[in-house]
């Protein structure tokens, strides 16, 4: 059975609603859902008639009472009859919740639903067997989810029902139930026809599912990869790497999961995805805050050596085995970036003088390349004990970050949050030129493109070298990693640049 994405229609006009029943079905909607609870005035029955006959694509007509999470107040011998002209004028299906008492619905096949707005029900199974006993041709769960693993219980329910199911998690951590659901065959998924226009909480539009999660080329062979962040909302990974996979050829889906910040949090997350190895996971992206916490749950011998050295992981990959192994891809990816700008090999950094603003998460890989290339480094950081603590680890130097103004080096680089949002147009330099000795300026950030520094670097007449190049370094070395095969670089590079340039 193929999966439909189905675009709910909730406009209180119903005449708008009919246009986006067109419309719908012009973009590739495989059904449309007509919330006739949203239409004001409630509608007569001849208008449903209307609304329903000679539709251009499948209908589900909906009419969801309040105790549901619907609109509809009224009386509930008015709400069936609104259903009923519905199924006779030829609607392809018609959504009765759980609690209507069982009856034929003459011309339409009946979707037997249950929504829980709260939270995610502990008895899903039991919940899916009575929805196989009911009635209904199709079942269909909707609940909120707490925690991105919810989404995994909503999939599997897809895989237990012997009906037809749709199963899906609300809110934003529930999204992967969205888009994977092709993958178990579900009945189909929600896809509002635009932003603002969405039925449910988390519901993505049906351009995101098409076009950036690739909902067409999902299949029960679709291997399944993500990245954890908290928040991961506005991460750019998953337009490259799905977008590598369409150009590569590789069939798989790539999501975003946010997992809250404490490691016991993220533990949890991990133990989730490995005790479902029918989800075919592979390969996992982790950023802010979790990259320590990866390293954590992996143990040192899962990991790549140098990651190990660094404290930090970005790359998570699981074999069909449910194997594991940990890498940190932005240690290499910063040193190429740079050194190609420069048009050296990592080892012509042998001796040069490098100032690195910042001892985070990223200064620290940056800071470990250095060492291993020896370079004579000199961290500056607000924090100073930060920075001694780090250049103690790795034979740097450490100084206040003011102190910078007068910094003696040949390549700057900087790893503060200082030119991104919400620091836009802030300069870690401050009101300071860039000193004449500094030939070169890597700014890791890449979002905005130009920011203040790379801005004061070319003014300056140094070689600027913005993040972009690292960002697209470090997910192409993730791609290679998980699918042994070459990136498709150019692609994932124009990916996140048309991104940032939106
Ligand atoms: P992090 O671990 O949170 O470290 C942030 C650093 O910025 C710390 O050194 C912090 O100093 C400093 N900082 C923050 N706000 C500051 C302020 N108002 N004044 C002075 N210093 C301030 O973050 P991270 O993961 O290392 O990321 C750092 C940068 O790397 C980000 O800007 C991000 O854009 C960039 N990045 C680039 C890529 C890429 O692929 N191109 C990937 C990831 C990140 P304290 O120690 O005093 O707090």
């Amino acid at each position: 059975m193929t999966s439909r994405l189905i675009c709910p229609l909730i406009s209180s006009d119903i005449d708008a609603m009919r246009r986006e029943m067109a419309l719908a079905a012009k973009v590739g909607a495989g059904a449309v859902e007509c919330r006739l609870d949203y239409l004001q005035p409630v509608p007569a029955a001849d208008e449903v008639v209307r609304l329903v006959s000679d539709a251009p694509v499948e209908v589900i007509a909906t009419c969801r009472p309040a105790r549901e999470g619907g609109n509809f107040q009224g009386d509930e011998a008015d709400r069936l009859a609104l259903l009923a002209a519905a199924a006779e004028a030829g609607a392809d299906f018609v959504d009765i919740e759980l609690d209507v008492p069982h009856k034929d619905w003459p011309g339409a096949a009946v979707i037997v639903s249950q929504h829980n707005f709260e939270t995610c029900p502990e008895n899903l199974h039991d919940l899916g067997q009575q929805l196989d006993g009911a009635g209904g041709t199709i079942n269909k769960i909707a609940f909120m989810a707490d925690r991105p693993e919810d989404s995994f219980d909503a999939l599997e329910v897809i895989g237990i029902c012997k009906k037809p199911t749709i199963a899906l998690a609300m809110g934003e951590a529930g999204l992967a139930s969205r888009i994977v659901a092709r993958k178990f065959g579900a009945f189909g998924t929600f896809a509002a026809l635009r932003g603002g226009a969405e039925s449910a909480p988390g519901q993505p539009t049906l351009d995101e599912l098409k076009g950036l999660y690739r909902w067409d080329a999902i299949d029960s062979k679709t291997l399944l990869f993500g990245v954890i962040g908290w928040p991961v909302g506005h991460s750019m990974s998953p337009a490259i790497h799905n977008a590598a996979f369409a150009a590569a050829g590789v069939n798989g889906v790539y999501v975003p999961l946010g997992v809250p910040p404490k490691a016991e949090e993220f533990n949890s997350f991990m133990d989730a995805i490995l005790d479902r190895p029918w989800l075919d996971c592979r390969g996992l992206s982790v950023t802010i805050p979790h990259k320590e916490n990866a390293l954590g749950y992996l143990g040192k011998n899962n990991c790549d050596p140098a990651a190990a050295r660094i404290g930090a992981i970005n790359t998570i990959t699981i074999g069909p085995e449910g194997t594991l192994r940990g890498d940190n891809t932005d240690y290499a990816a910063a040193i190429d970036a740079l050194c190609r700008a420069m048009d050296i090999a990592p080892k012509g950094l042998a001796h040069k003088a490098v100032a690195v603003l910042g001892a985070g998460g990223v200064s620290r890989a940056i800071v470990a390349a250095l060492s291993h290339y020896r370079a004579e480094t000199t961290i500056y950081n607000r924090t100073v004990s930060r920075a001694e603590a780090l250049a103690k680890e790795f034979s740097a130097k450490a100084r206040p970050l003011e102190a910078a103004d007068e910094l003696e080096a040949e390549i700057l680089i900087n790893c503060t949050s200082i030119g991104m949002h919400p620091h836009k147009g802030a300069s870690p330099l401050g009101a300071s030129e860039i000193p004449p000795c500094v030939k070169v300026v890597f700014d890791t950030i890449y979002n905005p493109l130009e920011t203040e520094l790379i801005s004061q670097a070319r003014a300056a007449g140094a070689l600027a070298v913005s993040g972009v190049e690292m960002f697209v370094n470090q997910a192409a070395s993730q791609f290679e990693i998980w699918c042994e095969t070459p990136a498709p670089r150019d692609v994932m590079r124009e990916v996140l640049v048309g991104k940032l340039q939106q």
